[in-house]
């Protein structure tokens, strides 16, 4: 059995716990690997030597840092097929997904190339007679990110690229579920010139996460998994003082106005809701159908559901794969018998869906419900799954004030073609990121990433400009050289402009 394990101080490190999790082929349903499961003795080792190493790169400048950016960015480009059969092979994505999510990672790796900019401080000139001051931004430490299975390249690089321009060292603790692409990343960064002991990766699950939140040369945590989780570590991170940015779960809806160009709308809902098998967390799961759009548009998305091409996320005619493990299998059918018990109205059902060959794959087909109301669970939590339910509202207010009662806070689309309601609705909604006739709005790198509500615990939204104050902190420097008239001592508040 091929056995996963760490990276630490430049090197693969084979696990000493004795601890390993299941690593599953999900469209075959087999045991492909075992994954170790480091305890608090190696997470403390590895918290060692990531410390060792700080001092020498927060003191490496930043354009040498930003050359390591480019070396890497080079390095993702040449081995991105690589990587994406990584992803599939144990996410079970299909294989264009997976170079949409390579690809997403880079873009931040970009970003992060134009550091020396990006850290650059304000200055100003003579605040005093002969005193001037100015603000640089500096690196923490040692800060740690915690991911989800969903995205084993993107989410990681949602954080690496910027915390270690910026001068940190960083050890990742990526999903067990599928742990391989880390160790890939870890290997090109070494590929790029990294020095060793500044980024390293540390398998694991819960022990692992509890030292990492417990540990006190750990200045920060970035963390993204479903909110229960994110919740857990932003009170615990904080508590031990350090700077938690917990990225949790979502509920995302597409609102559908009576103005709007209904294929269009559809196009949107398919990709959104049953995209990566609705494993996204900017996957749209609720359709508002606004007026009386509801019946044509149930009736248009009700056939193209049937007809969802499911296969191995490796063949190239297929538009969803598997889901990830049995269990999480187990759980999104769960849901749909709770919905049926619920009286949503079951269009399209995907339970029970078995692919020749594949018998033992984790498949499921996709799932479509009609009027869902807002008490049922479907609809208040997340399914995380190829399940879009269907909700009916009389106007736009209406759907405004739905979304905004709801829990979560991610993403959200509005669908019309007008102008000024659409203007209203992007300013009245309580979200983080907001789609007009766009279903995913992910923003691009040079933007910021983050929810609202309990789809995000802390300050900072993750990368662009929200990532670089996240993983820096702020100083301010006020100076004057010797020279000029002596004053003796001021027991006043300094008041230096006077
Ligand atoms: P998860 O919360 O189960 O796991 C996330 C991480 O936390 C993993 O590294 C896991 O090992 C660790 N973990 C799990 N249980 C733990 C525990 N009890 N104590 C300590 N650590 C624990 O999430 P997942 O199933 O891997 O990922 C799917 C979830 O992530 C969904 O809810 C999805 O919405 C969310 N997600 C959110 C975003 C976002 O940007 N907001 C992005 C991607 C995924």
């Amino acid at each position: 059995m091929r056995e996963i394990g760490h990276f630490i101080g430049g090197k693969p490190v084979a696990g000493t716990s004795g601890k390993f999790g299941d690593v599953f082929n999900p469209a075959s349903g087999e045991v492909a690997a075992r994954v170790a499961l480091a305890d608090a003795s190696e997470v403390n080792k590895v918290v060692a030597t990531a410390a060792a190493a700080w001092p020498a790169w927060a003191n490496t400048p930043p354009l040498r840092r930003a050359r390591v950016m480019f070396k890497l960015k080079e390095l993702l480009e040449r081995d991105r097929k690589e990587l994406s059969a990584i992803i599939t092979a144990e996410h079970g994505k299909v294989l264009s997904d997976a170079d949409g999510e390579v690809q997403r990672g880079l873009e931040v790796v970009e970003f992060a190339c134009g550091i020396p900019h990006l850290l650059k401080g304000e200055y100003t000139d003579s605040v005093g007679t002969g005193i001037d001051a100015w603000s640089i931004r500096q690196p923490l430490g040692v800060v740690a990110g915690i991911t989800p299975f969903n995205f084993p390249l993107m989410v990681p690089l949602w954080m690496i690229p910027v915390a270690l321009a910026c001068g940190n060292c960083f050890i990742l603790k990526p999903s067990e579920k599928d742990p391989s692409a880390s160790l890939k990343l870890a290997a090109l960064l070494q590929e790029a010139g990294l020095p060793e002991g500044v980024f390293n990766v540390v398998q694991g699950g819960r022990e692992a996460v509890e030292t990492i939140l417990a540990h006190p040369d750990i200045a920060a945590i970035s963390f993204v998994g479903s909110t229960p989780i994110a919740e857990t570590i932003y009170r615990g991170g904080t508590a031990h003082e350090k700077r938690v940015q917990a990225l949790g779960g979502a509920k995302n809806h597409l609102v559908v106005m009576p103005d709007a160009n209904l294929d269009d709308a559809v196009d949107a809902l398919m990709g959104s809701a049953y995209g990566a098998a609705g494993e996204r967390c900017m996957a749209v799961s609720v359709a508002v159908a606004v007026g009386n759009v509801g019946d044509a548009l149930v009736e248009k998305l009700a056939p193209r559901v049937r007809a969802l091409k499911i296969a191995p996320g490796t063949d190239p005619e297929a538009e969803m794969g598997p889901l990830v493990t049995r269990e999480h299998m187990a759980k999104v059918s769960g849901y749909i018998d709770q919905g049926e018990r619920e009286g949503a109205k079951l269009v399209v059902d995907g339970r029970g869906l078995k692919l020749q060959g594949y018998e033992n794959g984790f498949f499921l087909g996709g799932t479509l419900f009609d009027n869902v109301t807002p008490e049922m669970r479907i609809y208040q939590e997340e399914i995380f799954g190829p399940v879009l339910s269907v909700v009916r509202a009389p106007d736009a207010a209406t759907a405004t004030r739905l979304i905004n009662a709801h829990e979560f806070g991610n993403g959200v689309a509005l669908y019309t073609n007008d102008g000024g309601a659409a203007r209203d609705f992007a300013n009245a909604i309580q979200i983080g990121m907001v789609g007009i006739n766009v279903p995913i709005p992910v923003p691009m790198a040079f933007h910021s990433f983050g929810g609202w509500k309990h789809s995000l615990f802390g300050d900072h939204h993750i990368y662009g400009p929200e990532g670089v104050r996240f993983y820096t902190r702020y100083k301010a420097i006020t100076q004057r050289w010797p020279g000029g008239t002596r004053r003796g001592p001021e027991f006043v508040m300094p008041t230096l402009g006077r």
